[in-house]
């Protein structure tokens, strides 16, 4: 396989391409490195070719994992893609800088109070159940009004919206429906997001609006 940086630089000439057309910058693209499962000899080649952004699925992976490279490179944003137990939120908010998987009112509970008890506000994406799909995480979408109402009364930072699409179908038409319902709830600006696009479809995403996309096996190969 090509070099680390042959990757990212690779992916990062293809956002560019793909925010020309959309009259995008591509500097508000965050390029999510997804390395949950993979080794920290696998993630050390990122780092050391100036990938400074990597998202984990587990808590406890993360504790294992991460430590030893974050002493090397304390400048890394870890960003939580992956669901999220009520009773490891006090881990998530010392462990991660942005989460994408808030989702229901008990988990908002469990983190607004461990923020509160770590002093560090957490950015948090709010998951959209973009599909409607029973086994997937996310808000539905019909809960979505009264549950953005609830987070910005808990004074959690919000970051924006996230999805993760049906497997095997066309992702635009999702990804185009979160940009649509995130304008339709005021998340527009500077400070607002869309978290959406993983290896199959980033290019997809980042032409209908992602600011974060989350890119796994076309920078690790794939997962073991
Ligand atoms: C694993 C994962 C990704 C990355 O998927 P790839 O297809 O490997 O790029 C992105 N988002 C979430 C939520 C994931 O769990």
């Amino acid at each position: 396989m090509e070099s680390a940086a042959n990757r990212i630089a690779e992916i990062e000439a293809n956002i560019a391409r793909m925010c020309k057309p959309a009259r995008r910058e591509p500097q508000d693209v965050t390029l999510i490195a997804v390395s949950k499962t993979q080794p920290a000899d696998r993630i050390e080649p990122l780092l050391e070719a100036g990938q400074r952004v990597f998202g984990e699925n587990r808590v406890q992976e993360t504790q294992d994992k991460w430590p030893a490279l974050l002493e090397r490179y304390p400048e890394t944003k870890l960003h939580l893609i992956g669901q999220l137990q009520s009773n490891k939120a006090e881990e998530a908010v010392e462990l991660f800088d942005v989460i994408h998987s808030l989702d229901r009112p008990s988990l908002l509970k469990a983190l607004a109070k461990a923020m509160d008890k770590a002093g560090r506000r957490v950015p948090c994406f709010v998951q959209v159940n973009i599909g409607d799909e029973d086994q997937k995480g996310g808000c539905r979408i019909e809960e979505l009004p009264v549950f953005l109402t609830l987070v910005r009364d808990a004074d959690i930072p919000l970051a924006g919206l996230m999805c993760l699409p049906p497997a095997d179908t066309e992702a635009a038409p999702f990804f185009a429906f979160l940009a649509k319902l995130a304008e339709g709830h005021g998340i527009v600006g500077e400070q607002m997001g869309l978290s959406m696009g993983m290896s199959a479809d980033y290019e997809t995403a980042v032409q209908l609006g992602a600011t974060h996309i989350r890119v796994g096996t076309a920078l690790f190969g794939v997962r073991g």
